[in-house]
């Protein structure tokens, strides 16, 4: 039946990434609140308040299981070959998917998605790969790679490559597009870690804090692959894929799971494009025809590559210190809806 093709349609698949303690966190005599078993299984563990007599010592505990799941010492090259590996070859074929970080600030979403010039993250081992996978191919020839890296903050658009004026939204035959956005051809991965990162360092800066990007701001990496031969007869066939790579804005106080807390938090001066994608994939989990994509910059941008017949992989990051358990329950909690099917 139709709903349940739909449904089989719009499967998304869901990762947890615990990140290593930090020496902060080390110092502040932190806890680890937080094990991943098998690949598979988290176990978040409460600690009663060490001054509530009545609970000292009883644990409260919860166990999650995702698709896969990644203790802290995972690499960056496993996570991209479990998470994401499988997106950039259906992209080769002409289809279109998306990876979105979640998590809380500092729970490890830049980190993942762009990582360091020693350990590049999925951003950079995708376009790794598939440059690896279209030298294999006897046709390399026939493919052009472009690169768009924008942002989405306080439902503003800017480029990252090339910063200036925010960008328009316009609606054109191929879908919603940012009117001027630059698309950067790219030939070779050497040069992709170097752009990123001075894309990275474009993107908007609290005025308090002028070194640190602003937990509210969202990074889209769109990575789209043209493939153009001819056919026997001579007839041009061509194929475009799109790949598209978020590091969200902080989820601290915005993930909700049912549409009245996001009714709720509407009103709230909080991150309006995560609101949206909340409820978008909050109504494709549901198997819901209407997706309202059209409440968010951030979901218009990504209204093909949601959805359909897309691949969607989330990746919730969090970290194991017992000062973040609220933050870590929150998203383990969203991660473990959003798998639901
Ligand atoms: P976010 O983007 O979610 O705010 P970051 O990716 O900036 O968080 O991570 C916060 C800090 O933790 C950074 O210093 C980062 O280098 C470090 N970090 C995050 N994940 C890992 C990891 N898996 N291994 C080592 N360091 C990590
Ligand atoms: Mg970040």
């Amino acid at each position: 039946n139709s709903e349940k093709t739909s449904k089989i349609g719009s499967r998304i698949l869901v990762f947890v990434r615990l990140r290593p303690m930090s020496k902060k966190e080390k110092e502040a005599g932190s806890r680890s609140c937080v094990r991943v078993v098998n690949r598979r299984d988290v176990y978040l563990t409460e600690f009663a308040n060490e001054n509530d007599y009545l609970r000292l010592n009883r644990l409260r505990g919860r166990h999650f299981t995702f698709d896969a799941s990644f203790p802290d010492s995972a690499t960056q090259q496993e996570v991209y070959s479990t998470t994401t590996s499988e997106l950039v070859e259906a992209v080769l074929q002409g289809r279109n998917g998306s990876v979105f970080c979640y998590g809380a600030t500092g729970a490890g979403k830049t980190y993942t998605m762009l990582g360091t010039v020693e350990n590049p993250g999925v951003m950079v081992l995708a376009i790794k790969d598939l440059f690896s996978k279209i030298r294999h191919r006897s046709c390399d020839g026939n493919h052009v790679v472009q690169l768009s890296y924008l942002e989405v903050y306080n439902e503003t658009v800017r480029d990252l490559l090339s910063p200036g004026r925010p960008l328009v939204l316009r609606e054109d035959k191929q879908g919603i597009v940012a009117a001027g956005l630059t698309q950067y051809r790219a030939y070779s991965t050497d040069e992709v870690m170097a752009l990123l990162q001075q894309g990275n360092q474009n993107r908007t800066t609290e005025p308090t804090r002028a070194n640190e990007t602003s937990s509210r701001s969202h990074a889209i990496l769109q990575v789209a692959v043209e493939y153009r031969v001819r056919d026997a007869a001579m007839n041009i066939i061509n194929r475009v894929g799109k790949l598209s790579l978020i590091d969200l804005a902080g989820s601290e106080r915005a993930l909700a799971t049912d549409q009245r807390t996001l009714r709720s938090l509407e009103g709230a001066n909080i991150n309006r494009s995560l609101l949206a994608l909340s409820s978008c994939i909050n109504a494709l989990v549901e198997g819901k025809k209407h997706i309202p994509y059209r409440n968010s910059k951030l979901t218009q941008l990504l209204k093909d590559s949601l959805g359909g017949t897309c691949n969607t992989v989330m990746i919730a990051n969090i970290s194991p210190s017992n000062i973040s358990f609220g933050e870590t329950q929150n998203t383990l909690h969203w991660a473990d809806r959003t798998k639901e099917i």
